[in-house]
């Protein structure tokens, strides 16, 4: 069984999507770590995104994984433990960027589906609902107003990278989130959008728990619908 849940940037997507997976015993993968991962490579390589052949290698070539440790997800490129250089600015600047160029998203989106054959996940991200996995059992979209998310970016920042953020403001979340927001949902390929046949939470004035609660509610009463 494949569920997926999409939304904007500070939804919640990462932290709900983890505890439901847990609390039902499926594996959980987060989408954009993996974009991350492949721009932080991108950039540590120099690769010149203008130029296709290069960048096509590279697609090519690249070795991602994923390890879990004590309940911890790490990412590896190139055998680099990239997990906390890949939520630092400059990647968080460049990877809506990278994840617009249609080569990108089909090597991701390969190897997304390759990791879902035959395991009950959790798919956390933009267009898994939409584009990635088109006939999940279960999609759920996230939404929520844009001064809790700027709030709630503000403080997971400030406390993952408190030497970095000493000037950091909620205006600047703000208008960093929000430029993502609309880079990811203009794009031509993938962008992020709500699939019709979602079931949408705003999460604004909700605890995880309470989004956790309400997605496996509506798990069992669509249970009967889609067959798993
Ligand atoms: O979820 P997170 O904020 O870490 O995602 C980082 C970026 O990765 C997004 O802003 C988006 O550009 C890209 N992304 C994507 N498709 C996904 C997941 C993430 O384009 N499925």
């Amino acid at each position: 069984m494949i569920i997926t849940i999409d939304g904007p940037v500070a939804t919640g997507k990462s932290t709900i999507a983890k505890k439901l997976a847990e609390s039902i015993g499926f594996i959980f993968f987060d989408t954009g770590a993996m974009y991350r991962a492949l721009t932080f490579g991108i950039l540590k390589n120099q690769i010149d995104l203008s130029d296709p052949d290069t960048l096509q290698n590279y697609l090519d070539h690249f070795q991602f994984d994923i390890k879990v440790f004590h309940h911890d997800r790490h990412y590896f490129i190139d055998k680099e433990d990239v997990s906390k250089l890949i939520r630092g600015k400059e990647v968080t600047s460049s990877v809506s960027k990278v994840s617009a160029i249609k080569a990108v998203r089909e090597k991701l989106m390969a190897i997304q589906r390759e990791l879902a054959e035959g395991v009950n996940a959790v798919f956390e991200g933009r267009d898994m609902g939409t584009v990635v996995f088109p006939h999940a059992n279960i999609k759920i979209f996230l939404t929520g107003r844009n001064d809790v998310r700027a709030k709630r970016r503000y403080d997971e920042l400030t406390s993952k990278f408190p030497e970095e953020t000493k000037e950091l403001t909620l205006e600047k979340c703000l208008e960093e989130i929000t430029k993502r927001d609309n880079y990811d949902s203009t794009r031509e390929y993938s962008p992020l959008c709500q699939a019709e046949d979602a079931f949408v939470i705003d999460t604004s004035d909700l605890s995880i728990d309470e989004v956790v609660y309400k997605i496996l509610e509506y798990k069992d009463t669509i249970k009967t619908k889609r067959p798993s």
